[in-house]
């Protein structure tokens, strides 16, 4: 419900039964708010309590103020849905009101809400996968190889046009193989975007290696060149070249490829480039995932298609894949009896998996046109609030807009943030902060970062000011519309004090 709203669900007590009775008609909500001069709320008024009230003998010219007093049931601004859920059952109502530290009401909490979660990023079939899977249970390839398995990787590598491709149990799966052939070691140090999920570094750490963490640049929220830049200075200083440089683009967007390829080029590194939550995305023509010597996708259930779990390793050279083919299941030599020289892992797709990812390969594009829709009418319904800044898109990229992010500007950011969170976790509706940098993680406490300047530490105020909205391509326009009244109310100055009846 907007403002307005919720201001006309207010009335004072010198109000009579009758205009109660009209106001709730009009409002439709089934109840109604009674606050007193100082806007604290003294009951609620539903159609029940009229009711009794004229079976009790009252008129509708009586006052409101003169039914018998009635506690009002509430919570506070920290209550979660599931506190709001108990409390409706317990006492068999369907709103609640939610209180501020003043005792005003600020929020109204309604059951039919609580009913109806807001994911963050929900899966989203297509029409075909259900065939794909029947085929392989009715040809028996229940098996982490088969025809699946080998179509779905030819199909993404056209895609994506890069020549080869290697179908794994997970994106962090394809990120540890993917260190491994780059002939990551234990000691060895691995450079790493700091803003993601730490899937992008866990493998650096199976590898016993370092991450030393990298900035972002606030242009596109990912990896900095100018920290970068000084990252590479400083490990040729101490003579500690890593060996690898983990690049991530966040968030359905790629990273400033032009700026940052050269620099790993003039240092002779390569690049393995985390486009977990980026396919589909693309860079100056050329898609998020195709500048790296290794990429990784991943196919995990919130990503912008699904096949429940599971990655793929792409790259350029047929040979690397070839032997991420070989290390993902268990290193086998190519001999009847089993052979094994090096260590290897478990770590293949399934091909009934493999047939739910080319179900969800041919509706892709789709998929990204949805996304960009939802992060589109946020972005229109929200214009008007100054505070609001959207993840950029400079020139050139096309982001998938996997997640509609935002980072709120101007003094009590970070504060608002939190506010905003708590409001949208008590109507149930799914809303998380930015993901925390690496470098602030206490996994990470011991691992050098790199910040984008001098006392200029994007990635860390991201965290402390940026939110990501729901954002899946199955979300419904009445469901949008309900994250953004919330949000206006949120964003907008809290409560109207005027208005009142
Ligand atoms: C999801 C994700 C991964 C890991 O993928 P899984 O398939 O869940 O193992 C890696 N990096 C980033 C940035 C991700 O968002």
């Amino acid at each position: 419900m907007n403002q307005a709203e919720f201001n006309a669900l207010c009335v004072a007590p010198s109000c009579t039964l009758r205009e109660a009775l009209l106001r709730l008609n009009t409002m439709a909500r089934g109840f109604l708010m009674v606050l007193g001069e100082d806007r604290r709320l003294l009951r609620t008024l539903t159609d029940g309590d009229l009711r009794r009230a004229r079976l009790a003998g009252l008129s509708d010219a009586a006052l409101v103020l003169e039914l018998p007093a009635q506690p009002p049931k509430v919570v506070n601004e920290d209550a979660t849905a599931a506190v709001v859920l108990e409390l409706m059952d317990r006492h068999q109502i369907d709103h609640v009101p939610v209180l501020n530290a003043q005792d005003h009401p600020v929020d109204v909490v309604l059951r039919r809400e609580l009913s109806q979660r807001i994911w963050l990023s929900s899966p989203h079939l297509g029409e075909e996968e259900t065939a794909f899977v029947e085929e392989a249970f009715r040809t028996n390839w229940i098996a982490p190889l088969g025809p699946h398995v080998d179509a779905f990787e030819r199909e993404l590598a056209e895609h994506v046009d890069v020549g080869h491709a290697a179908a794994l149990s997970s994106g962090t799966a394809a990120i540890h193989l993917g260190l491994l052939l780059l002939g990551v070691q234990p000691g060895d140090t691995v450079f790493c975007s700091s803003l993601t999920f730490v899937a992008s570094c866990n493998p650096i750490l199976y590898c016993n290696a370092l991450p030393v963490f990298i900035d972002s640049e606030p242009g596109s929220w990912n990896m900095s060149p100018q920290a970068l830049e000084r990252a590479f200075e400083s490990a040729r200083r101490k003579n500690c070249m890593p060996r690898c440089v983990v690049l991530v683009n966040l968030y359905g967007q790629s990273a400033d490829m032009d700026a940052l390829l050269p620099i790993c080029e003039r240092y002779n590194v390569p690049v393995l480039e985390d486009a977990a939550e980026s396919l589909g995305a693309r860079y100056k023509g050329r898609a998020s995932g195709s500048f790296g010597h290794l990429a990784v996708y991943s196919f995990n259930g919130n990503k912008i298609i699904t096949t429940s779990g599971g990655g793929m390793l792409v790259s350029s050279d047929a040979a690397l894949i070839a032997r991420a083919r070989k290390l993902s299941t268990q290193a086998r030599e190519a001999a009847l009896h089993y052979e094994h020289v090096g260590v290897g892992f478990n770590y293949r797709m399934s091909n009934v998996l493999a047939g739910i990812g080319r179900g969800q390969l041919r509706v892709l594009d789709e998929r990204v046109r949805q996304r960009r829709r939802v992060f589109e009418r946020y972005q229109e319904a929200l214009a008007d609030i100054p505070t609001v800044r959207w993840m950029p898109e400079p020139t050139g990229y096309l982001s998938t807009r996997w997640l509609s992010c935002f980072a709120l500007e101007g003094e009590g950011a970070a504060a608002q943030c939190n506010v905003l969170m708590r409001l949208m976790e008590r109507h149930s509706i799914e809303v998380r902060p930015v993901w925390k940098p690496m470098h602030l993680q206490p996994l990470f406490r011991n691992a050098p970062y790199f910040p984008h300047a001098d006392g200029v530490d994007v990635s860390r105020q991201l965290f402390a000011t940026g939110l990501c909205l729901p954002s899946g391509s199955n979300l419904s326009e009445v469901q949008q519309d309900r994250v953004i009244a919330h949000l206006r109310r949120a964003l907008s100055s809290s409560v109207d004090t005027r208005a009142l009846a």
